[in-house]
């Protein structure tokens, strides 16, 4: 294993910086570096801002419009774009139903929805768990009936992420009740617009509208718009959980975050003194950035053997806990560093049309709903305990 990076991904790193510079909006780092709350604007002028450098669709072959990049660029790149104040891209589109629209998809499929992910046109959200089915996917009860050339669907999703702002949603439906649950499953295109498709906020802990239930009743689906075959949505369901945990320990943004963390760490005092040089803050302090430093290290081996040509495994579920969980770590401790300034729920302060004054330094008001919104790491994207099975089994062989 090699972990030192060449000259030639110093140099890409270089261009990353550069691009950053001038192509990421201020006002928008200036959001995401102050944990204000990011409008349907902002993510797609850095949507366009990405597809306009080529740099959008990293994960994506090059003959498709993507960058063709290995993991070790695609990790420099995360980096960077963290430690500059860019948001993360909305995944749904990009990173998620693209790569099965390239490899299960029809030509038309790839023809008329691959441009339309790239330019912004279709905003996508993701239709996999149901009241009942989560961490246990196979038993999604949403129904899709064929009727001549469409399906019709009735059923209920949930925790749908940014469906509020989406025109397109990617499903998985049942088409076959009467076989083993995995083998009666399709994945459905379905537009937001269609008739009998409902939208209805979630509001969360933390005060925000980030998820929604998605009520589908009759909803009528050209059959053109299956993925795959029918009853083989299983395969193309498994294949995109692949991507949506590409990525997921999240490294450079625990970084930027620690980088934050000393910063009130200084600005706050204890006793008369900065915080940062009290003992019991040092040591916490310690624990986590050493657990951080653990966590790069055993992504960059995961990095570099995917490099050599292996394919992450059950070591990405150990990425996705500790990433998580330091995540977790360090916003108790951002919480914990502000003090009683940190009680105030300021939810209101983290929006644009805010022209009160805020109680507090200016890095309070995040706090009390990022240390609520962080709850969720540990759950989406297959839950810490659902992850810990996997290791038992595949790692630990128990
Ligand atoms: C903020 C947020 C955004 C989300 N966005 C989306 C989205 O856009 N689209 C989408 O489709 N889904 C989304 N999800 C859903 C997410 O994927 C599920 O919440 C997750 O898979 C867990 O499923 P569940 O909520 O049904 O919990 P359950 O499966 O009911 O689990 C409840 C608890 O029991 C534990 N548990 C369950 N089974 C086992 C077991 N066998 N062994 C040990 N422990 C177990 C779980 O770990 C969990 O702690 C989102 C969730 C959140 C919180």
């Amino acid at each position: 294993m090699d972990i030192t990076y060449t000259a030639e991904e110093q140099a890409f790193r270089a261009e990353v910086r550069d691009f950053l510079r001038d192509g990421l909006p201020g006002d928008i780092s200036d959001k995401v570096r102050g944990g204000r709350r990011l409008t349907r604007d902002d993510h797609l002028r850095w949507h366009a801002a990405l597809n306009a450098r080529g740099w959008l669709a990293v994960h994506w072959p090059k003959e498709h419009g993507g960058t063709g990049w290995g993991p070790v660029r695609r990790h420099i790149f995360d980096e960077e774009c963290a430690a500059a104040g860019a948001p993360q891209i909305i995944p749904f589109g990009v990173n998620m139903v693209a790569p099965v629209i390239i490899k299960f998809g029809t030509e038309e499929q790839k023809r008329h929805y691959l441009p339309r992910i790239l330019d912004g046109t279709d905003w996508w959200c993701q239709g996999y768990s149901e009241p009942g089915a989560g961490s246990d996917l196979a038993s999604v009860k949403t129904r899709a009936v064929r009727d001549g050339d469409h399906y019709v669907v009735n059923g209920q999703k949930t925790w749908t992420t940014l469906g509020q702002h989406a025109n397109m949603i990617f499903c998985l439906v049942r088409t076959d009740a009467s076989v083993k649950p995995q083998e009666g499953i399709s994945f459905l295109l379905i537009d937001m617009d269609a008739p009998g498709v409902t939208v209805r906020p979630i509001v969360t802990l933390d005060g925000e509208h980030e998820v929604n239930e998605v009520f589908l009743d009759e909803v009528r689906v050209p059959v053109e718009n299956l993925v795959g075959q029918e009853n083989k949505g299983w395969t193309c369901a498994k294949y995109l959980l692949t991507y949506e945990r590409t990525g997921i320990a999240g490294v450079g943004m625990a970084k930027a975050a620690l980088r934050h963390l000393k910063a009130v760490a200084r600005r706050q005092e204890r006793c008369g003194r900065p915080l940062i040089e009290d003992p019991i803050f040092r040591r916490r302090l310690a624990e986590v950035e050493i657990d951080l430093m653990a966590l790069e290290m055993t992504n960059l081996r995961v990095v570099a053997a995917v490099q050599g040509g292996g394919v992450p495994g059950a070591e990405s579920s150990i990425l996705k806990v500790r990433g998580t969980e330091i995540r977790q770590a360090i916003t108790d401790l951002l919480r914990r560093a502000a003090g009683p300034y940190a009680l105030p729920f300021q939810h209101e302060a983290l929006g644009s049309g805010f022209n009160e004054e805020p109680v507090g330094p200016d890095y309070a008001a995040p706090l009390a709903p990022q240390y609520f919104n962080r709850r969720k790491l540990s759950i989406y994207g297959g839950s810490n305990e659902i992850q810990k099975n996997i290791v038992a089994k595949m790692i630990l062989g128990l």
